[in-house]
């Protein structure tokens, strides 16, 4: 990657949108998204629900709103939601997470995640990641001036290689950010991987930043927190967040656990990043994780169906589909509609037939764009009737695009 002279330019640059003679790009989800809208094409690109969450977690953040939840919330979030997040680690997982300085609440994922990386990663330090991955992860790295060393995941079952894993692993590692359930790939990883990473954390003395936002969306299992694991607590920070699991992207209130130490190194970034957000939506989301189990695995068991509804409309409209364990989002080759960039194609589908997707080369450094070129990323978290919509516009895409 070339060097810039700016933070701000070795993060976009860390995220791809910056290219080596200068020009900036904007984020796949705002370019797509901006797209669809201007087109009214069906947005299966950028990750959020046609329907929002339960009506009585809105009830509760409207009456914060119009009662007295207007001024500050304090630093590490309000001890209720704390209280509520360590009970559900406790409740889903068996994790013991004190309440009082084992959790930080944040602004979205996204805050959690950059506050992680800034406050552990020094210029020149290795972080890995899976490829392609999240692109909030190589912004941050970039800002904070580490060095993004990937290792990939291929189709069809988007596991990483043993060999590479290992190989990606040295003196300078410190820090393995893992995002599972995957997003884009939908891929999840098992205890074996998981005791893989944990060793090769230990044996490196390097801190695993672990982004569980869509924890909940499995399907047909249960997903594992590598916090679990042997060994793993006490180099783990564990990131989840409102948005998924309850269909409230845009409250972005999200959170970080862990042992104490790393928790208030991740919560001295965060201070200073936005000292503390959403005062009006924090008791709302306490009590929307203190809901019943019922809620969680009915919400993953539908979801799921509309993977499958999903799956089926693109099959039939000729695209190599490969079916997701978890998240919001199915991964397709256009490869067999004879498509061989699908950047290109996302930038023309929304005018073209009315569908948005984004590419998964994106996620992806330049020399491993390659390999996910025809791969497009779709996005099932919408009203079955809209996905059999979309299926039934993707399949002119040879007669209207001429693969
Ligand atoms: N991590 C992953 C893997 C995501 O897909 C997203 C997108 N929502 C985030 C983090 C950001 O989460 P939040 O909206 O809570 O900031
Ligand atoms: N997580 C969402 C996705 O992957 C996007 C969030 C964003 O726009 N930054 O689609």
């Amino acid at each position: 990657m070339p060097l810039f002279e700016f933070p701000w330019q070795r993060m976009a640059a860390g995220a791809n949108l910056l290219s080596p003679n200068g020009d900036l790009g904007v984020t796949i989800f705002e370019e797509i998204t901006a797209l669809a809208a201007k087109h009214q094409a069906i947005n299966l690109g950028q990750g959020f629900p046609d329907t929002d969450g339960p009506g009585v977690f809105k009830a509760m953040a409207a009456q914060g709103i119009s009662g007295h939840l207007n001024q500050y919330a304090p630093g590490s979030g309000i001890l209720p939601l704390r209280m509520a997040i360590s009970d559900h680690q406790k409740r889903f997982y068996g994790l013991d997470v004190n309440p009082e300085n084992e959790v930080v609440v944040t602004t979205g994922a996204t805050e959690a995640i950059a506050a992680a990386i800034l406050a552990f990663v020094k210029p020149g330090d290795e972080v890995i990641t899976f490829e392609p991955y999240y692109d909030s992860y190589g912004a941050t790295i970039g800002l904070a001036g580490g060095v993004h060393k990937t290792v990939a995941l291929n189709a069809p079952d988007f596991q990483p290689g043993l060999t590479e894993l290992r190989k990606s692993f040295n003196a300078r590692t410190r820090v393995v950010v893992l995002n599972n359930p995957h997003n884009p790939t939908g891929a999840a990883f098992g205890r074996e991987l998981l005791a893989e990473i944990v060793a090769l954390a230990k044996q490196h003395d390097c801190l695993i930043v672990s982004d569980e936002v869509y924890e909940h969306l499995t399907f047909g299992f249960s997903h594992i927190p590598i916090a679990t694991l042997p060994g793993a607590w006490d180099r783990t920070i564990t990131i989840s967040s409102v948005g998924k699991t309850f269909s409230f992207t845009g409250w972005k209130v999200g959170w970080a656990t862990g042992p104490a130490e790393l928790i208030a190194a991740v919560r001295t970034v965060k201070q200073f990043l936005s000292y503390s957000s959403g005062t009006a939506f924090q008791p709302a989301v306490a009590e929307a994780l203190a809901s019943q189990t019922g809620f969680f695995t009915d919400f993953a068991k539908d979801l799921g169906d509309r993977s499958e509804v999903l799956a089926k409309g693109l099959e039939s409209a000729g695209m190599t589909v490969y079916r997701p364990q978890g998240t919001y989002f199915i991964v397709a080759d256009v490869a067999p509609l004879g498509f061989d960039n699908a950047l290109e194609l996302a930038r023309q589908m929304p005018e073209k037939i009315g569908v948005a997707g984004i590419p998964l080369s994106v996620f992806c450094h330049e020399e491993a764009a390659e390999r996910t070129r025809t791969l497009m990323r779709f996005a099932f978290c919408k009203k079955p009737e809209l996905l059999i919509e979309a299926s039934r516009r993707l399949s002119l895409l040879t007669a209207k695009l001429g693969g």
